[in-house]
């Protein structure tokens, strides 16, 4: 799925290794949508922010299950 918040990137599902989280995030721009949540420009999360109150630092590392759509 192409990124609409950026349009440069695709969207790939993932999961948080540490959480087991269903998280929709763009290759690009780090935009994540949680699972369950439609993916629009207007309604995304920087991953970063997201995953800083789970004590994660918002990298690529931090992923596991990578998965093209
Ligand atoms: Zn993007």
């Amino acid at each position: 799925m192409w990124c609409p918040r950026c349009d440069q990137g695709e969207v790939v599902k993932a999961v948080i290794g540490v959480t087991d989280e269903i998280v929709y995030i763009c290759e690009e721009c780090d935009a994540l949508w949680v699972d369950g949540t439609c993916i629009k420009k207007d309604n995304f999360t920087d991953f970063s922010a997201y995953v800083e109150p789970k004590g994660l630092q918002g990298l690529w590392s931090e992923l596991k299950d990578i998965l093209k759509l």
